[in-house]
């Protein structure tokens, strides 16, 4: 019974960085004008770029908070390209000490930009020092121990943080006070999708339509990162059963293939809406069960999937556990149960008899 749900974790549509994104670098835009979508962000980030130019000091400390997948490294580079500074990559995982941040500190040059990924993970000691680096470029470092230890503070350049994170409720109050810009990246629309598509498919080498770069960008579900991959795979179907261009055809018969439907379903959020459905009667169900039912790491279905099905209104958390919901069931093409209409249509009254 378990195995009608469990599937293989190596996922095409996972937003996460994952081994087939090797070539990625390639991929990146390197300028703010190659940079596609994210008008909001970008229109900000212009001013305060070309501000920080006009006075010939480093820009502010930046925070960029989203989903994974969606362009934070990206942006975080093309800051360095247009500052021209130099860019150092680490992630809050990585740094372990205090003395590897130390470290990292005191080998930037003026200007420079370090950036941190998955910031929400620093440790509490971490954190600490990271403080005083922030707001004074200045690290507070302690020799000896007991009562003859003493502090000595050592000037550091100034430099930029840029901080990523997909939690930003995470954050810590005290860090996220110390970002001067804060940067929400929103998830992309098929047509912006489908221009980064285009794009990519321009640095590759694959001929692709207009209409084939649609078709994977609206099963990208929102994410550059998704996008990109989608195009490498339906390249492979289209050079081996094709003629390797990528037309509506093509990339229609390939996502077939890779069982990735037409809203970006794959098999793991399908046998998850369908685990709730067959075996909890539409919820609701906890997600320790759920993740045991399929098995996947709860966070992965957390992290994963969950965000992309209550997006597109397929499913819903309650403080009892996960439902689906009505349009859950006419994805799937389940009969939808009363329950569910009878909500629907109870809905329906009383926004009436609100408007009447
Ligand atoms: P994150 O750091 O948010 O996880 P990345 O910056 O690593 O995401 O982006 C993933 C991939 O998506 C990159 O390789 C890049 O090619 C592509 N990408 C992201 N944002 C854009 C964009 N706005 N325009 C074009 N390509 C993008």
């Amino acid at each position: 019974m378990k195995d009608d749900y469990t599937v293989d974790s190596t996922r095409l549509v996972a937003p996460d960085l994952a081994p087939a994104d090797a070539e990625e670098n390639n991929l990146r835009p390197k300028t703010l004008a190659e940079y596609i979508g994210q008008e909001k962000a970008k229109a900000n980030l212009q001013i305060y770029l070309k501000a920080a130019q006009l006075r010939g000091e480093p820009m502010d400390h930046i925070l960029l908070y989203g989903p994974p997948g969606l362009g934070k490294t990206t942006l975080a580079g093309i800051v360095a390209q247009e500052m021209g500074v130099q860019i150092r990559i680490t992630s809050g995982p990585a740094i372990e000490k205090a003395g590897d941040l130390a470290a990292l500190l005191t080998n930037l040059q003026e200007g420079d930009i370090l950036f941190i990924d998955e910031i929400h993970r620093l440790s509490r000691q971490v954190e600490e020092v990271l403080y005083p680096a922030l707001e004074d470029y200045a690290l507070d470092i302690m020799i000896g121990k007991g009562p003859s230890a003493q502090s000595i503070r050592i000037n550091l350049p100034r430099f930029t943080l840029v901080g990523a994170t997909t939690r930003a409720g995470q954050l810590t109050g005290p860090l996220r006070d110390r970002f001067g810009v804060l940067l929400k990246l929103e998830t992309y629309s098929p047509e912006e999708l489908a221009r980064i598509i285009t794009r990519s498919a321009g640095i590759l080498g694959v001929p692709t339509t207009p209409e084939g770069a649609l078709e994977m960008a609206r099963c990208s579900r929102g994410t550059p990162r998704v996008a990109n991959r989608l195009l490498k795979r339906v390249r492979d179907f289209a050079t081996v059963k094709g003629d390797g261009t990528i037309d509506e055809k093509a990339a229609k018969g390939a996502l077939k293939q890779m069982e990735i439907d037409e809203l970006g379903l794959d098999e793991l959020d399908r046998g998850l809406l369908r685990a709730v459905i067959e075996l909890y009667g539409g919820g609701p169900v906890g997600l320790d069960t759920l993740a045991a039912v399929l098995g996947e790491e709860s966070v992965t279905l957390e992290d994963v999937c969950e965000p992309y099905l209550m997006q597109m209104g397929f499913l819903t958390r309650t403080p009892r556990g996960r439902c689906v919901t009505r349009l859950a069931y006419e994805h799937l093409h389940r009969a939808v149960p009363r329950h569910l209409m009878a909500e629907e249509e109870e809905g329906a009254q009383s926004e009436q008899q609100r408007m009447f």
